[in-house]
């Protein structure tokens, strides 16, 4: 894209930020990489804190835990502003009263699971519940496997097979995980039930939590698949940023009063 088509789409898109009711922004390579807020991104939330919401396919961290990420950049972002697809499917499994689940997660996630009441078992479960487990092994696959064939429902946090990582790496996602399992269940097995983006499951319960209609926010992500897709199919606005786009986070960040009058 030639410089001044970006800077005509920058211009566009800082609008559509101005107007919103809400700005859901995703936080694995948008927000922070490797837990670490970037410094646009940071520029970004405290010019708008009053109205950003966090809306990330993780699964690893709580939602406590990435307000206590924000407030150590200075920004303070109530709890109850951050989504995630983990501990939202961890409340979706504890809404199964007596269900019992098997749980291939973060120890937190596990935590969570025990504090909201949810029956964690080994064996003879109803559900197999997916998401980003660090210490996955082939012994846990192949008690998931023969799970699901025995009838568990399958329902993963993410299908995300990646994230960015610090300096580039690749961070393996729940997607790549789900896609073992599913290479060792047979064709006929249910689709399973994916929690998180691009699934319209948290853009609705961060516009219900907002009382906002859809066209009412904008969706502020760098995966086309999940961030883009997603809002897209939900009605809200989507503003891609890095990987894929020519646009970058700092691009949205409207320069300051002083800065504007300095270069005027
Ligand atoms: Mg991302």
């Amino acid at each position: 894209m030639s410089f001044s088509g970006l800077a005509r789409r920058a211009l566009i898109e800082r609008e559509a930020i101005r107007t919103a009711k809400c700005l859901l922004l995703d936080w694995d390579g948008c927000v922070a990489i490797g837990n670490k807020v970037l410094p646009d991104a940071a520029a970004l939330i405290a010019r708008h804190i009053e109205r950003v919401v966090i809306l990330s396919n993780n699964s690893t961290d709580l939602p406590s835990d990435l307000a206590g990420i924000l407030q150590q950049s200075g920004l303070d972002l109530p709890e109850d502003r951050i989504f995630t697809a983990g501990a939202e499917a961890v409340r979706i499994v504890a809404a199964r009263r007596g269900a019992r689940v098997l749980l291939l997660g973060s120890p937190k996630m596990r935590r969570l699971a025990r504090e909201l009441g949810v029956d964690l078992v080994r064996q003879d479960a109803d559900v197999v519940l997916l998401m980003r487990d660090a210490r996955f092994t082939y012994a846990k696959l192949m008690r998931a496997a023969n799970a699901v064939r025995d009838g568990a429902e399958l329902i993963a946090s993410n299908d995300d097979r990646t994230h960015p990582g610090p300096e580039g790496r690749i961070v393996p996602e729940t997607g790549a995980l789900l896609a073992a399992l599913r290479a060792c269940l047979d064709d006929t097995a249910p689709a399973p039930l994916i929690i998180g983006k691009p699934g319209e499951l948290l853009f609705r319960r961060a516009c219900d939590h907002l009382g906002i209609q859809p066209s009412e926010a904008v969706m502020i992500g760098d995966n086309p698949a999940t961030d883009g897709e997603g809002a897209l199919n939900y009605g809200i606005r989507p503003i891609l940023v890095g990987g894929a786009s020519s646009l970058q986070m700092k691009d949205l960040v409207e320069p300051s009063p002083e800065k504007m009058l300095r270069t005027a």
